[in-house]
């Protein structure tokens, strides 16, 4: 069984390897909205797998490293794509949710996003 649970981000970010004269190479903006997912059994006694609320304080840090930022400039994504987000959003949350199992980031108005299901290894 799994929950999930939404969170929005605007951030701006650009490419350093799009080629040059790449609309992607130049400072542009996007709102972003990364999915987040918890695996397992539900609690016997609570009948949740996580709370929704305590779950939503673990989102809102990592948000506000995130939103409203260039994300070039965030420790660890000097290449903010799709993918090294996730990667990213991952390594902050793993520690915090043992139960994590997802972590997906949308551009909605790009029609475009990426799933990440943690490391292989
Ligand atoms: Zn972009």
């Amino acid at each position: 069984m799994r929950i999930y649970k939404e969170f929005g981000f605007e951030a701006a970010h650009f490419l350093p390897s799009a080629p040059e004269g790449h609309a992607n190479s130049r400072m542009h903006g996007h709102s972003f909205r990364a999915v987040v997912w918890m695996e397992g059994e539900p609690d016997p006694d609570t009948g949740l797998i996580r709370e929704f609320g305590s779950l939503l304080d673990v989102l809102n840090d990592v948000k506000a490293e995130l939103d409203h930022r260039c994300l070039n400039e965030v420790e660890g994504l000097s290449v903010p794509t799709l993918e090294n987000i996730c990667v990213w959003i991952w390594g902050r949350l793993a520690p915090r949710l043992k139960r994590l199992s997802r972590v997906e980031v949308h551009r909605d108005s790009c029609h475009e996003g990426c799933v990440y299901d943690g490391p292989t290894d």
